[in-house]
């Protein structure tokens, strides 16, 4: 039986997906959902959650109906799905009545037995009442954290699919997510399930993207050095808006990268056409808001830089994930300054939501500023936010260059005098003035120049300033008063520096002053030991891209719809010729090759031939 089941399954991997082997948790899981358990599964963005519903979903002659809040991913998923020859409907509000009434006859007529879903659209009294009459056999509810107030993304109608599992008592449910810490686990728990459910946190080590934090000073130049080293590269560099998004995509351009602005501002065709020039082209650089990246699944993204501090650590995690997803070697670097963190304070302090809402996104930034300004190993730091243990990773800036930390409590006690001096009313900008001693317009009206701290600090450049306050901040030793604009005020353990009660061990100034382009040449050289597959067809990999490119617009479908790059990478290395040559391929299934033999067979044989003349 169990030999049965598994050969079973594992045809239907290689039949639908092209895939020879289940991923890290992905056969657990599937396991329980054919058991009949309700799930939740906790996986990072890139660990290959949709696999772990859909294969379910094909495996089984009932029916399944998968809820998903977002419309370009359904159509993604559904596309790919067809792809492989699996017929889906779908039904939500980016498509004509007709369509939906068109794709919602399929799924009725048992022409199809997987039902794509928005929440709106499945609680509607009427669908469910319709719904009840066919034996839905399973409930996939994907983003399951939206579900939850403790959630990043919380939605108001996804809250209403707890009803779904008293009006469906005997369906079983699964639920996914990238993005839950335990309190908002247990809360997608009891709602969807009531408590019967089976909890799996899986694979969010990713051993192969290496961490690096930058203070952000110069940052221009660092990016452009780090760039320069890379420009044989695929990339992202996230900023906070979209005016930076633009400045920094033109700034690059102008020192000759391929760089494309992406953010929501832009029309859905230039978006559609950057994404293709993206997922096709070589050494192309997305400079993009978090508006890029959902469904994206180009897996030889080398690096993910953060041009700016993002919102949290759920948000960091699911931004550089979109790096090194086919498990070479890959970077990732976030410029971290004062600024942004203020920044980011202030998004909370002025956005919607309760009280208790926002201290949680506070306590959510806070542990992205411990990532930032820890000396300990980074993965270590991210993976406990995510509830993983880890132990040195060796592949983080602070494993590779462990850095030293002075006792810098005579500086932080300059600057806690200052803020205290000047009545806890200023922000960084002007308590940098008094420490160093600038008489700036501020200063003098102020006569901030008559007190006794005032030029204490004048040895100091501004930057190691910026850093102590930073790391004064960073452990709670300073606060930043938002409904004072920002000003500085000192805290419990900050007095205590003050007193001398506490010393105050800091990162020290040489580390915040190291420049991008040096870290990195001995980063790269322990990257390289792990480094990419060899490709030993760099043309032929070129014109099976352009080939794809040319299918998918015939199509109207993303490129990656018909092939993801590393199938093609190793259709460039292996030159299959055969129809058992190619589906011998990773992500070549029968359906695919179905539709796409006869074009990739004639490129390739066209390429042999003119590599033996
Ligand atoms: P998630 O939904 O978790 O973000 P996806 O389901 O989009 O991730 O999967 C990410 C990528 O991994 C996709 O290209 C997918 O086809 C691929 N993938 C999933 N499972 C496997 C597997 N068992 N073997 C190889 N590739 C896989
Ligand atoms: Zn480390």
């Amino acid at each position: 039986m169990q030999v049965d089941h598994d050969h079973k399954l594992k045809n239907l991997l290689k039949e639908k997906f092209g895939y020879s082997d289940f991923r890290e948790g992905q056969r657990e899981i599937i396991d329980a959902i054919l058991a009949k358990k309700n799930v939740l599964a906790v996986m990072p963005t890139g660990a290959g959650k949709s696999l772990c519903y859909q294969l379910p979903a094909i495996h089984v002659t009932q029916k399944t109906v998968i809820i998903s809040p977002l419309v370009a991913l359904m159509d993604d998923q559904v596309a790919g799905l067809a792809g492989r020859g699996v017929p889906v409907s779908k039904i939500h509000s980016g498509q004509s009545r007709d369509a939906n009434v068109v794709q919602w006859r399929r799924f009725a007529g048992d022409q199809t037995n997987i039902l794509y879903l928005s929440p709106e659209r499945l609680m509607q009294p009427r669908m469910i009442e319709t719904l009840q009459r066919f034996s839905i056999a399973s409930f996939v509810v994907d983003e399951a954290h939206c579900i939850s107030k403790w959630g990043a993304g919380f939605r108001p109608d996804y809250e209403e699919l707890s009803k779904l599992q008293g009006l469906f008592p005997d369906a079983v449910i699964s639920a996914f997510t990238a993005t839950a810490d335990s309190a908002t686990r247990a809360d997608i728990v009891g709602k969807l399930t009531g408590g019967n459910c089976t909890v799996f946190v899986k694979g969010f080590d990713r051993p192969n993207l290496s961490l690096r934090v930058l203070p952000k000073q110069d940052h221009k130049k660092n990016l452009l050095a780090f760039l320069d080293e890379r420009r044989q590269q695929s990339g992202i560099v996230y900023c906070l808006s979209r005016n930076e998004t633009d400045k920094t995509a033109i700034f690059l351009a102008e020192n000759g990268f391929k760089a494309i602005a992406y953010h929501a501002g832009k029309s859905p065709d230039y978006r559609r056409d950057a994404q293709d020039r993206f997922m096709t082209e070589e050494a192309v650089i997305m400079v993009a808001t978090i508006a890029f990246g959902m469904g994206i699944d180009k897996p030889d993204i080398r690096f993910v830089v953060h041009a700016s501090m993002p919102s949290s650590m759920e948000a960091f995690y699911q931004e550089i994930g979109r790096a090194g997803r086919d498990g070479a070697a890959a970077e990732t670097l976030m410029f971290y300054g004062l600024q942004d963190l203020v920044k980011r304070q202030q998004m909370i302090f002025n956005g919607e939501g309760s009280e208790a809402h926002k201290r949680r996104e506070y306590k959510r930034l806070d542990a992205l500023i411990g990532y930032c300004e820890t000396i300990a190993c980074r993965r270590i730091a991210l993976l406990s936010y995510f509830d993983e243990t880890a132990v040195k990773c060796g592949n983080c800036d602070n494993c590779l260059f462990p850095p030293e930390v002075e006792d810098c409590s005579d500086v932080a006690k300059f600057i806690i005098t200052a803020i205290m001096e000047t009545g806890q009313y200023f922000g960084v900008t002007h308590i940098i003035d008094v420490v160093r001693g600038d008489k700036t317009a501020k200063v003098k009206a102020r006569a901030h120049d008559m007190l006794g701290v005032f030029g204490a600090g004048a040895q100091h450049s501004k930057q190691v300033l910026q850093a102590i306050i930073r790391q004064l901040i960073a452990t709670a030793a300073l606060n930043v008063n938002l409904e004072k604009y920002g000003a500085l005020e000192v805290a419990e353990s900050g007095n205590n520096i003050f007193l001398g009660r506490e010393k105050f061990m800091a990162k020290t100034v040489s580390d915040a002053l190291l420049t991008a382009s040096k870290q990195t040449r001995t980063a790269k050289a322990s990257a390289m030991a792990v480094a990419a597959m060899p490709q030993r067809n760099p043309d032929l990999l070129a014109a099976l891209k352009q080939l794809r490119l040319h299918l998918a617009k015939e199509r109207s479908v993303p490129a990656y719809v018909i092939f993801a790059d590393k199938t093609l990478f190793q259709m460039a290395n292996d030159t299959p010729i055969t129809e058992d040559e190619f589906l011998a391929i990773n992500g070549v299934g029968r359906a695919k090759l179905a539709e796409f033999y006869h074009p990739f067979h004639d490129l390739i044989s066209e390429f042999n031939a003119s590599a033996d003349g």
